[in-house]
């Protein structure tokens, strides 16, 4: 079809007889709905008389042309965020690599220790903070300018500041380990960095599968995170046999009594809800 949007002909606007094709029409219309949307709720949040820039003040629905006027004003916002965040991480990570002023030593469980910033740690977690500031409910006092985290390695905990610090680090160069991000997402719910987080689960969720679901699942559950737990959950579902009847699960089933009653019942249910479909699509077939 000679479509005047992405045909290769599509050199010059041909009135009154443009064709456009199905995919360019449903893009432009999805386009269009989408920004719509999103200016609306702009609108909805921060109150109307912030209309942007060039878009019209009371429009109903844009076309195609404002959409596009919106699209670069988001790429300008999204660039201008960009060298701030970057502006942000350079200062913060080079006071941190360079250990400019540094006055804290944390320790981790095995390897050396990292001098760090007290003022970025209270910053980022409250835990810290309380730790710092000798709060009497916090896990444990200041013991002069050291803090010890035995739970993780030197790598981990080098992980963990490098993301206090920067906001990123978990995908540099090689990818990070699991078990660091294990590691990771059970500090972050300790010290109750919830970016850190997000950033964890998604992660891990990405890379569940047979091989893993077990670790994962009980990581999930060490660090309450529901979200990397219904993944986990779905995935030992979706491969019961090969889950239940590996060699790991006689260990995990020691550990987890109750991980393993709740992958009982889940299955049972979904075979009972297997079983009652079938049941259903036999009789309307017979009538
Ligand atoms: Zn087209």
């Amino acid at each position: 079809m000679d479509c005047c949007i992405c045909s290769p002909m599509a050199t010059m606007y041909r009135l009154p007889r443009n064709s456009i094709c199905a995919p360019c029409y449903e893009g432009a219309k999805a386009i269009t709905g989408f920004l719509n949307k999103d200016e609306q709720e702009d609108d909805g949040g921060r109150g109307s008389a912030k209309s942007r820039g060039s878009m019209k003040p009371n429009s109903a629905t844009m076309g195609m042309r404002d959409a596009w006027e919106k699209v670069k004003e988001t790429r300008d916002r999204e660039q201008t965020t960009n060298q701030r965040a970057a502006f942000l991480e350079q200062g913060f990570a080079l006071a941190w690599k360079e250990g400019m002023h540094t006055d804290i030593v944390v320790k981790p469980g095995t390897g050396p220790p990292i001098a760090a910033h007290k003022a970025i740690l209270a910053a980022r977690s409250d835990v810290f903070r309380h730790m710092l500031s000798g709060d009497e409910q916090c896990i444990k006092a200041p013991a002069g300018d050291a803090i010890s985290l035995p739970e993780l390695s030197h790598d981990e905990l080098f992980l963990l500041l490098s993301f206090l610090y920067t906001g990123g680090g978990l995908d540099d160069q090689d990818e990070v380990p699991e078990r660091h991000l294990h590691a990771l997402l059970v500090a972050a719910d300790k010290y109750d960095v919830p970016f850190l987080r997000r950033a964890c689960e998604a992660r891990l969720a990405a890379r569940v599968d047979t091989q893993n679901v077990l670790r994962t699942l009980e990581v999930a559950e060490l660090s309450s995170s529901s979200v990397l737990r219904e993944r986990a959950m779905d995935t030992v579902l979706e491969h019961a046999e090969q889950v239940v009847f590996s060699p790991e699960y006689d260990d995990f089933a020691v550990r987890n009594a109750g991980l393993c009653v709740e992958i009982t019942r889940a299955l049972l249910a979904k075979k009972m809800s297997t079983a009652t479909t079938k049941a259903t699509t036999c009789c309307i077939e017979d009538v």
